[in-house]
């Protein structure tokens, strides 16, 4: 019979944010246990060695022998043989407000159990046990639990044993505990619940809006899908913060960060673009329980959290998902489809601002999103591709096409109740090609081609034909300004640009963050980190300055540019060019609503 591994974990040390674990394994390999921690969580692919944060393992018998625990590696140990039941003890330091990993001081605590449960080797598929213990600070300050880990006996406040089926269960619940502004809602008959930590002004918070926004999002989102859901049960765990933005996606909750002003407020003037923001992160986590936890790609079933794993397929996982995101607010008519399409175009205007876009493949940017996607640097722009935001226009293309030729009695929502009827409920993974081959059968329109050109290529879509039928013009147009974003245009064009991303530095001096290659700063030496300080002997302590002289001079004027490289003091030209047309703007025509593809 299999035994269950019981795992305990108490928050008793937030000065030095630190959770203590135990695990007691009954029957362990009498060659002697080993146990693992993962080095990736699901969902960010990034090697993290979360071992890194454990200290104090100590490993002794039932009857309290200690016995030796070595590390074998980074993320192994190895206890030594021994007949008896097995103790394992160890500290977690928990310092890392993310979604990924763990976090403990005063104010909340909040872990993944990659960070914190290690894996008995070979017992992987036991049931688990996790006793989360009321310490005596949680008790003093009356701290609750919040996670979708399934309890088997609790107190009120969320403190006492939960169980998992096996272990790759067991990471799919990240448990938050501490006070809460705590939110609950039916969708589609659903329990949610949504729990916010964080230092908020909570008299002021919008709480009737935020409900009915995400009512309406989930439950677009569970139409779409059908009966029968994917869960009966969902959470909402957020953590509010200064400027943190960023979700993670688990079978049945997403974890959160936001910044505070990502909420509604009960004097925010609506549709505020951060509020949206946030609903689009929402919007985001909560389809990934369809699309990524269920409907997945084969390699990712029982994914081994040792070394990285490979898959071309993030483009539908984070794509689509990017897609339907924002396609969702329309659709939950929390916007309209003017708000839609200005936000769209500016999503758009991020790809075609990346020349790294003839670079690398999105389904090359998937493949290796270990090392180039997951850690980007100033150069990104001229050597990369967002499998997330090229992806989503693979979608938008995707469902144009279907919705043109079939005159609107398909769309792409057929191809995904496809895959989540043949895969996602069968509980059967996705090899790699097979959704292409799936888009083309489902439809019956031939998309090799496309997948060739715009996934396994370069090549941008034909964004122009592909609005047309919708009565949507798709134009590029230049920048007006260095902070401009696409979208809908309202302020006079200038004809300059720097072909640079530029930020205030604390030195009162212009940074400059990243450089297109062949623009202007580019091809005048200028480098990411350099800080301008003049132009023509003007002091540049702002962008606003900048951007004002940039209103006044032309293009193939030569201007010259005092910055510092480090410490060092240098003197550039600077040859004016003109501004390149990266701007996505999508504005309605005399056709528009002949084809109907957007709400209101
Ligand atoms: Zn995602």
């Amino acid at each position: 019979m299999q035994t269950t591994i019981q795992y305990t974990i108490s928050a008793n040390k937030p000065h030095q944010h630190i959770f203590e674990v135990s695990i007691q394994i009954t029957n362990p390999n009498p060659n002697g246990q080993q146990l693992s921690l993962p080095k990736w969580i699901p969902g960010s692919y990034l090697i993290r060695d979360f071992s890194k944060h454990l200290n104090k393992i100590t490993a002794q018998t039932i009857t309290g022998t200690n016995l030796t625990i070595t590390p074998l590696e980074t993320s192994i140990w190895q206890i030594e043989k021994t007949n008896q039941s097995i103790i394992v003890e160890y500290q977690v330091y928990a310092w890392d407000l993310s979604v990924r990993g763990s976090i403990f001081d005063h104010h909340h605590a909040f872990f993944n159990p990659t960070s914190v449960f290690m894996q008995v080797i070979g017992q992987e598929d036991h049931l688990c046990s996790v006793l989360i213990e009321a310490s005596n600070f949680t008790e003093e300050h009356h701290w609750k639990v919040a996670t979708t880990l399934p309890a088997v006996q609790i107190n009120t406040e969320g403190f006492g044993q939960y169980q998992a089926n096996n272990y790759q269960d067991l990471i799919e619940y990240p448990v938050a505990i501490g006070t809460f502004i705590e939110l609950t809602f039916n969708a589609c008959n659903l329990p949610h619940k949504v729990v916010l930590t964080g230092k908020i002004e909570s008299s002021k918070l919008d709480e009737k809006r935020l409900i009915k926004d995400l009512i309406a999002i989930c439950e677009v989102e569970l139409k779409l899908f059908k009966q029968p859901y994917p869960f009966k049960e969902y959470l909402f765990q957020i953590m509010i913060t200064e400027d943190g933005y960023g979700g993670l996606e688990h079978t049945n909750s997403t974890a959160l960060l936001c910044s505070r002003n990502n909420l509604p407020y009960l004097n925010t003037q609506h549709p505020a673009d951060k509020y949206l923001n946030f609903l689009e992160l929402c919007s985001h986590e909560y389809f990934h329980s369809w699309n990524v936890k269920r409907i997945k790609p084969q390699v990712y079933q029982n994914a081994k959290l040792d070394k990285p794993v490979y898959t071309n397929q993030l483009w539908w996982f984070e794509g689509i998902t990017s897609f339907y995101d924002g396609l969702f607010l329309n659709h939950a008519n929390i916007i309209n489809s003017d708000q839609y399409l200005d936000r769209l175009a500016k999503e758009m205007t991020r790809v075609y601002r990346m020349p790294g876009r003839f670079q690398q493949s999105v389904a090359e940017s998937s493949w290796l999103t270990w090392t180039k996607f997951y850690q980007q640097d100033e150069n990104a722009v001229n050597s990369i591709i967002s499998y997330y935001t090229k992806g989503s226009l693979i979608a938008l293309g995707l469902d144009l096409t279907i919705r043109a030729k079939t005159n609107n009695k398909q769309s792409l929502n057929n191809i995904l109740l496809n895959l989540w009827q043949n895969y996602g409920l069968k509980n059967k993974g996705l090899p790699e090609f097979a959704i292409e081959k799936i888009c083309s059968q489902v439809t019956g329109i031939d998309f090799t081609e496309f997948f060739k050109k715009y996934l396994y290529g370069t090549q941008d879509l034909d964004f122009i034909s592909l609005f047309e039928p919708f009565g949507i013009e798709f134009t590029l147009r230049p920048a007006n300004d260095l902070k401009d974003l696409g979208g809908t245009s309202k302020t006079q064009i200038t004809s300059i640009q720097l072909g640079a991303n530029l930020t205030n530095s604390q030195n009162k001096s212009i940074k400059v963050a990243q450089v297109w290659n062949e623009q202007s700063l580019s091809k005048a030496g200028i480098a990411s980190g350099d800080e301008i300080i003049a132009i023509n002997g003007y002091r540049m302590d702002n962008i606003e300055k900048l951007t004002e002289l940039m209103q006044i001079l032309d293009q193939n004027d030569i201007v010259e540019c005092h910055y510092f490289r480090r410490d060092e003091l240098y003197t550039t030209n600077i040859i004016l060019q003109n501004n390149i047309a990266d701007r996505v703007e999508l504005i309605k025509t005399a056709n528009y609503g002949k084809l109907a593809w957007l709400q209101n």
